[in-house]
């Protein structure tokens, strides 16, 4: 009897935990994107709401919106395999930040999706990158930049040349990277609201999606997809009437 109230003692304390994490999910199989909603009432978003990402960028309104306004310096000194992307984190004390409606959103870390998650009139690119923001209310901007395969990004290769190949482990950089090296020259964007593209799905997100891409080489592309075993990206989402601006 003793033994038997051990042992569900032992598993009431290996359950507990457990609960207290946010559920797993990933891109294939039980847990893939249209199961998302499923996997946890905290993920109810990603099935209910209306204003979700990625989408597909077709028609567009022209606001004539000013390029954006990037105050980037410092740069990232860690990168992250967190199981789903891989992630530059950036410390927040050195303020690398846009400047978006008069506001200042002070970038929190970069991450990339292959293909992309976004799509320009139907078509992906090979690969885009998220520059995650928030301002002091914390509200979220996300820059996206695009990639198509060409020449090889020096950039780039200070983070791939430190990933770690396993989930949940970081490395640091070994040479200082330039942010700005990573936006393209003209800065000319589509501006939407959407959502983390990730589970919760939170909505509320300012998109802002550079027109112009930057290249990467196939090596580079393939090394990054062969360290996510697979795709990485959330299938398009209904636009439900949300408008594009230019
Ligand atoms: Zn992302």
């Amino acid at each position: 009897m003793k033994h038997f109230t051990g042992k569900a003692a032992l598993l009431a304390f290996t359950l507990l935990p457990l609960a207290a994490f946010a559920s797993h999910w990933s891109y294939d199989g039980s847990e893939s994107p249209e199961h998302w909603s499923q996997l946890s009432d905290e993920y109810k978003t990603c099935q209910q709401g209306m204003n979700q990402s990625p989408i597909n960028i077709d028609a567009t309104l022209n606001a004539h919106l000013h390029p954006l306004d990037f105050h980037y310096g410092k740069g990232p000194d860690v990168v992250l395999n967190n199981g789903h992307t891989i992630q530059a984190t950036v410390d927040p004390k050195t303020a690398d930040s846009i400047t978006l409606d008069g506001q200042n959103f002070v970038l929190q870390q970069f991450h990339f999706h292959a293909p992309s998650e976004n799509t320009i009139h139907g078509k992906h690119a090979a690969m885009e990158m998220h520059l995650v923001h928030k301002n002091a209310a914390g509200e979220i901007a996300v820059v996206a930049v695009m990639f198509d395969v060409g020449a090889a990004s020096p950039e780039l290769d200070k983070l791939w040349s430190v990933m770690p190949s396993k989930a949940e482990n970081e490395a640091k950089l070994k040479s200082s990277l330039d942010i700005n090296k990573l936006i393209p020259e003209d800065r000319t964007y589509w501006r939407f609201s959407g959502s983390l593209t990730t589970p919760p799905c939170s909505e509320g997100v300012t998109w802002l999606v550079m027109k112009h891409p930057l290249t990467l080489s196939a090596s580079q592309l393939e090394k990054f997809t062969h360290t996510m075993h697979h795709d990485n990206n959330r299938p398009v989402q209904p636009t439900h009437g949300r408008v594009v601006v230019e």
